[in-house]
């Protein structure tokens, strides 16, 4: 494997390692429940995003499987 020439001085790693550190992400509150979420991601608490349902409930979903089934029999 490939050796570095010179060993680094404690400065120049200091140096280096000044800018590794993160910061916390910034959150946002949802426009709708209020919960604290990423900026410009749907809410996973309510599935809104901008005002609109953008995820549907479980019972949205089963509503509409079912008129899909009815459709096929048809
Ligand atoms: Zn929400």
């Amino acid at each position: 494997m490939a050796e570095p020439k010179k060993r680094l001085t404690r400065t120049r790693s200091g140096n280096r390692q000044s800018h590794d550190s993160i910061s916390a992400s910034q959150l946002v509150t949802c426009s709708n429940c209020k919960s604290k979420i990423l900026p410009h991601r749907i809410c996973q608490n309510c599935g809104y995003y901008k005002g609109n349902k953008v995820i549907k409930d479980k019972e949205e979903k089963k509503e509409e499987t079912k008129k899909k089934d009815e459709l096929k029999d048809e």
